[in-house]
């Protein structure tokens, strides 16, 4: 199949989270599988340096934004003979020094409705301009919402690439005022409830997810979850209308890079069978966050976007019972002022326990990953979490609030004895949390128990190809969807 990915950010290149993580690994896989790949993104700043094999592709157009005419240059890194990522190059839009934010003043971009249709509309014209006509467009975010309604409107009938919406995060909506209306060049007819309006604004993500052909989202239960007015931040009426549409597939793990056997980062490589790797890493993490080193103190750790998603909040509320005993806290993060504040006080209060970075770190989230024994993760709602399979493969037990990708991905003993990897909480509560760590404790108690629990989290495979398979059979669905004219 000729398939166009079209995201904000992909790893390597750009990443504020999960998003770039699943683009950049999925597009790899399926090129792996045959398939011609084209991922289409963004030029931020920075790339053309980092990436000096970036040429020119030799196509620039002007794109109707509104009543003004915006020129795009489009960039290419070819990966291999059938996989390339097309940069769209516009400085006014995307050199700056944040991919959504104002890096220094920590706002949103006032523009990025404006920011975001123009990329969705250069997706669109380089459908229509490469040599290989793609089959299906792959889309991914509020970002690119637009661009199934622009496709549609720009080919008649069915001669058009199948389009697959793929939702990453729900809460993420990219819902902007009515007088953004002009920059989408469209009647205003589509503004109404059953297409683009969504609470009197314009959502971008309603969009996609009303005109895509079809729907996935990174897990099955978040799938299910979506569906129910407590997990679908008002979309859930779209989403369930459009069920038939809308499948759940977990999200993999790139395993070259994230390993313990051949990893840079690591002081010493380890496996299932020997440990002695972790403990070295455990004892460099806590020299280099300056904690008491202790091989044999029980660490928790964090990694992850500071905000309220994350319920970062319930397990502040626990942590200074556990920090009276001996017991350590990592966290690596960047977000919410407020999160920090309380972290940088703890660590006041427990300096040798406590070990913090704020910023993004990626060298410093592998080696938290491998030094850590427990991986905390009370998220509120959890559309896949990345985190939680990068812990399992490093032996870092995850204990997880049971929702979303944490529930499909960690077993807990009450599930399967057999194959227990984690600990998992149901009812959402500092309460529930703290008897999740009070069980981690017990767990690391019983060095036996410990080591099954770990060679079950370290043996457990979330590669890609298996959820590339399952996008191949979207595809397929897709594309006959439309041959039937449905
Ligand atoms: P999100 O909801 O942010 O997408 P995920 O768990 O799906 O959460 O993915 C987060 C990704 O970003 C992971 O690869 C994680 O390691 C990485 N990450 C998040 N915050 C940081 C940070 N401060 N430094 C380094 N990597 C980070």
């Amino acid at each position: 199949m000729n398939i166009i990915l079209a995201s904000s950010e992909v790893h390597p290149y750009s990443k504020t989270g999960g998003l770039a993580d699943m683009v950049g690994a999925i597009s790899k896989t399926l090129a792996e599988r045959g398939h011609d790949v084209s991922v289409v993104t963004p030029l931020y700043r920075g790339v053309l340096r980092r990436y000096p094999r970036t040429r020119p592709y030799g196509l620039r157009f002007d794109i109707e934004l509104g009543d003004s005419i915006e020129r795009a240059e489009v960039f290419s890194l070819e990966l291999n003979h059938n996989s390339r990522i097309l940069f769209v190059a516009h400085d006014g839009f995307f050199d700056r020094n944040g991919l959504y934010q104002d890096a220094e003043q920590g706002t949103d971009y006032p523009d990025n409705a404006q920011r975001y249709l123009f990329f969705s509309k250069c997706v669109v014209e380089i459908c229509g301009k490469l040599p290989n006509k793609p089959d299906v467009v792959h889309l991914h975010d509020w970002q690119t919402g637009f661009v199934p309604l622009f496709l549609m409107a720009k080919y008649a009938g069915n001669n058009r690439p199948g389009t697959v919406m793929t939702i990453h995060n729900l809460a993420y909506q990219g819902n902007f005022a009515p007088d953004t209306m002009p920059f989408l060049n469209l009647p205003y007819r589509f503004f109404n409830p059953e297409g683009i309006e969504f609470y009197g604004n314009i959502s971008f993500l309603k969009t996609g997810l009303v005109y895509a052909d079809l729907i996935t989202t990174v897990s099955p239960t978040y799938a299910r979850e979506i569906t129910t007015p407590e997990f679908g931040c008002s979309l859930d009426g779209v989403l369930r209308k459009r069920r038939q549409s809308l499948t759940g597939i977990l999200n993999g793990v790139d395993y070259s890079e994230w390993n313990t056997t051949h990893n840079p980062v690591l002081p010493q490589a380890f496996n299932f069978k020997n440990l002695q790797g972790k403990k070295q890493a455990k004892l460099k993490m806590q020299r280099e966050l300056g904690m008491a080193e202790s091989a044999n103190t029980p660490v928790f750790g964090n990694i992850g976007r500071l905000a309220y998603q994350k319920g970062i909040d319930i397990l502040l509320r626990v942590l200074p019972d556990f920090l009276e005993q001996d017991f350590q806290f990592v966290c690596l993060g960047a977000g919410s002022h407020e999160i920090e504040k309380a972290l940088t006080e703890l660590k006041t209060r427990f300096p040798r326990q406590i070990g913090i970075l704020f910023g993004f770190y990626p060298d410093m989230a592998h080696l938290i990953e491998a030094g850590c024994d427990f991986y905390i993760m009370p998220s509120r709602y959890e559309p896949c979490g990345l985190n939680q399979m990068f812990s399992l493969r490093y032996g870092t037990i995850p204990i997880v609030h049971a929702v979303g990708g944490l529930e499909d991905s960690v077993v807990d003993y009450r599930e399967s004895l057999v194959r227990a990897n984690g600990i998992k909480f149901r009812a959402y509560s500092a309460e529930t949390l703290a008897v999740a760590i009070r069980e981690a404790l017990e767990l690391y108690g019983s060095p036996y128990l410990m080591r099954y629990f770990q060679r079950n989290a370290m043996t457990a495979d979330f590669s890609w190809h298996a959820a590339a398979a399952e996008y191949e059979k979207v595809y397929v669905r897709c594309i006959e969807l439309l041959k039937s004219g449905t």
